[in-house]
Parts: C-alpha cells; structure tokens; sequence
C-alpha cells in the first residue's frame, strides 16, 4: 500500500501520530478533526496515500465513499444534528491544507454553529449544454 512518510495522516494511520479514532477497517480509516468545525466533525480517509480526488482511482474513491453512509447514521444516532455536510476540499486554493485525500462529515446543528459555505448562484448567464460538453469530452 502506497504511503508517504512526510504525510501527517500517513503517520497518524500508522499510529506514529495520536488521533480520536471513529472506525477503521483494511483501506479506510477516520478520526476526530482537531479543529471540530462542530461536534463530532470527523475525517474520512483512505489508507493508500492519495493526494488529492485528481490523483486517486475508482477503486480507492468507491472504498472511501462506502464507509460514508455507516459513519454519517453513527453521527446521526450520537449526536442528532439538524443535518450534515460532507466536504471535500482539492489544491490550496480549495481551501485544501493536507495532501492526503480526505472527507469532512460536518454535523451541522444550527445557523450559527460554525460552517458557513455561501453559494451565490448566477442563473440564465450560462450555456449550459456547452459546459457540459466541455466537461465530458475530457471523460
Ligand atoms: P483540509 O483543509 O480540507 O485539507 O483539511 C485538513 C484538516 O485536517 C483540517 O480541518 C485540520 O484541522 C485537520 N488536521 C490537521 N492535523 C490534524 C491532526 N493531527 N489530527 C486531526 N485532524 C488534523
Ligand atoms: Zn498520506
């Protein structure tokens, strides 16, 4: 399995860094976020090192997102929030800070709680079906 030895969640897999651990399995670990965005904001990340969604193949994507559904229903029982985001940031200017692909599961309790993310829609300026061609020509 792929690792990167300078990379904090290689490290913190291997146990050479202590974290909150929320569920493990053979490709797939998550933990407790340092920062708690909100209560119970936890990480969810494959144990092959990735950098980013660019860099990682089917195989390691569907693994990561499988796990999701059982430990955002875990959340759900623990702490009853009025929902949940799951975020995954790419590159720095995405607001990525670590190279090693991961998911947030965001439990999200009120207006106020801490996770703001503003989508400012603009309708009708678009070609829409030019955009999309675009994109799956590079499929
Ligand atoms: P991102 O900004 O999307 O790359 O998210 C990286 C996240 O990793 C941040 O929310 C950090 O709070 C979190 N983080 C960094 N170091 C640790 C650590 N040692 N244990 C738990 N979470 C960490
Ligand atoms: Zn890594």
């Amino acid at each position: 399995m792929r690792t990167d030895a300078d990379c904090i969640f290689c490290k913190i897999i291997a146990g050479d860094i202590p974290s909150a651990k929320v569920y493990e399995d053979d490709d797939v670990y998550a933990f407790l976020d340092i920062s708690q965005v909100t209560k119970g904001h936890t990480l969810v990340i494959p144990k092959e090192h990735t950098k980013n969604i660019y860099e990682t193949d089917e195989a390691i994507a569907a693994a990561l997102f499988a796990r999701v559904p059982k430990i955002a229903n875990a959340l759900n029982q623990a702490f009853q929030p009025a929902g949940i985001n799951i975020v995954n940031n790419n590159e720095e200017f995405a607001g990525q800070t670590v190279f090693h692909l991961h998911l947030h599961l965001i439990p999200r309790y009120d207006k106020t709680d801490g996770y703001q993310a503003q989508w400012i829609t603009h309708e009708n300026q678009h070609d829409l079906a030019a955009i999309a061609s675009e994109i799956s020509t590079n499929l």
